[in-house]
């Protein structure tokens, strides 16, 4: 099945149990207190916490997600977008734990001829908050699944709440066991959540309690909610990726088309050096992950959302050329990316051409700031080794403040591209030279306006150009460190 007919089975089950299927919500989160939405329950935080009356009493999506904080998994675990589709079905007061547990265990089981996914029912394993009788008795008794493959859990393993009183509740996590050959037996009852083996695919939460105030889980329970709700996710591409046959999410036909292309772009094949898949998978997510946040409205900057999606284009920009493909790479594959989403987002193609132009025009400009300074670095690079002895060798912070400055490196770029050489950076010292730059910055403010001009700026810019170097402090200048 492809990803998009997955998605669509989505809808169309839920429809078919009278919930209202509400269109994704853009990635710019319609909440402000985050940058992105990060889970489909966003756009309904209001009826989930009561604030407002729900328009519905059922509500089904499948919802563009962003999360930063996977950032680093990604290309490493088999499950982690930065980009990814978040399915949800969602009860405002209507069904609460088991009516949520036997439309999950429906859809996931039913036979794909008839309409659900086609999942075999001895492979499901969930995680349950160890006093949530009602969903052991819904899950056993109810929908048949084998008591051993429910694995009971403290409040602090699988409890949501939103970290201040107010609602909170009880989780219900579905795993599939993908099988022995990727990792032991969950004797015991563990699902190791973070291994291979036993996949998180769907979560389900109750929205059952009013808790008050207290640190961490440890809060007391007040009572029940008069309002209940549920509010499930469950990923998209960890679904397509099972049903597909695949090992990881980078695989599935939404992904996977970016990898054969840098694949013919580098020469190297994915699937025959461990640390080069790493980077094919981090670019095929990138780009897609670029993709969508442009074509919901971003643009790169130096700050916020803009500044993620720099990082997105930079990181898949690097990760080519450390494949060995130095020329612009983004024409090659944002198309491609394109063509791999259009059947669910269609809107990707006819806004192409804007949302190219600014992926390309950042590349560009990528590709002049790393022109300017990658030499520079390397020299640092080789210093900082050179002088280390048998120590740990360290770039020394001036030398990072300088590639900023001088050469709009932002730092976690500088951090990178030396780590990967081993070596590590002088962060501390780095963030005094800046804050000693912005002490000078106000003080040549403050001269400007009393007539007093501090000229040591002026001094630092003129030893620059008596230099060998071309300086484009100005045109490159990144400030989000
Ligand atoms: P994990 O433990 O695997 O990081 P999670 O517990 O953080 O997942 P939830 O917040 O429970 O995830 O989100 C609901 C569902 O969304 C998950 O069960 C999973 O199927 C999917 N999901 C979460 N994060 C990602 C991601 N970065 N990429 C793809 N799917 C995701
Ligand atoms: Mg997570
Ligand atoms: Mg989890
Ligand atoms: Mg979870």
């Amino acid at each position: 099945m492809r990803t998009a007919d997955i998605r669509q089975r989505w809808l169309d089950y839920f429809g078919s149990k009278d919930h209202e299927l509400v269109p994704s919500a853009p990635l710019v989160s319609p909440d402000p207190s985050i940058l992105f939405t990060i889970a489909g329950m966003v756009p309904f935080i209001p009826y989930i916490l009561g604030t407002e009356p729900a328009p519905w009493p059922r509500a089904a999506s499948v919802q563009k997600c962003i999360r930063t904080n996977d950032i680093e998994n990604v290309g490493r675990t088999t499950r982690h977008g930065t980009f990814f589709q978040m399915n949800g079905n969602f009860s405002f007061g209507d069904y609460f734990k088991t009516g949520a547990i036997e439309f999950a265990w429906e859809l996931l089981t039913t036979a794909q001829e008839q309409g659900g996914y086609g999942f075999d029912g001895d492979r499901l394993w969930v995680t349950l908050w160890n006093e949530d009788h009602e969903s052991y008795e819904a899950l056993t008794r109810g929908v048949g699944l084998d008591p051993k493959h429910i694995v009971r859990l403290p409040r602090h393993e699988n409890f949501w709440d939103t970290g201040q009183p107010g609602p909170a509740g009880p989780c219900a996590e579905w795993h599939y066991d993908r099988g022995p050959k990727y990792g032991p037996d969950a004797v015991g009852g563990d699902v190791d959540p973070g291994g291979d083996r036993y996949l998180e695919i769907w979560n389900l939460v109750f929205d059952q309690f009013v808790r008050g105030e207290g640190a961490g889980k440890d809060y007391p329970l007040l009572g029940e909610l008069e309002h209940k709700s549920i509010d499930t996710g469950a990923g998209l591409e960890r679904i397509a990726f099972l049903l597909q046959g695949k090992e990881n999410m980078y695989e599935i036909d939404e992904v996977f088309p970016v990898i054969s292309t840098v694949e013919e772009l580098t020469g190297r094949r994915y699937g025959a050096n461990p640390e080069d898949d790493v980077r094919m998978r981090v670019v095929a997510d990138h780009v897609r992950s670029a993709l969508m946040v442009i074509g919901d409205g971003v643009r790169p900057s130096n700050e916020g959302r803009g500044y993620v999606l720099r990082r997105l284009i930079r990181r898949a920009v690097r990760a080519v050329r450390l494949l060995g493909y130095d020329a612009e790479a983004l024409p090659a594959l944002l198309p491609v990316s394109m063509d791999a989403m259009k059947a669910s987002y269609p809107e990707l193609e006819t806004g192409f051409a804007r949302i190219s132009d600014v992926a390309y025009g950042e590349e560009e400009a990528f590709r002049r700031t790393l022109a300017a300074g990658t030499t520079i670095l390397d020299v640092a690079v080789g210093k900082a080794k050179a002088q280390a002895g048998a120590q740990a060798p360290v770039l020394r912070g001036a030398e990072a403040f300088q590639l900023h400055d001088t050469y709009g490196f932002p730092i976690d770029l500088t951090l990178e591209m030396a780590a990967e050489q081993g070596v590590q950076v002088d962060e501390k010292a780095f963030r005094e030279l800046m804050a000693e730059q912005k002490q000078r910055a106000r003080a040549d403010a403050l001269a400007k306006k009393t007539g007093h001009a501090d000229l040591r700026a002026y001094e630092g810019i003129q030893s620059e150009l008596a230099g060998p170097v071309e300086f484009l402090g100005y045109t490159h200048t990144d400030s989000a460190v």
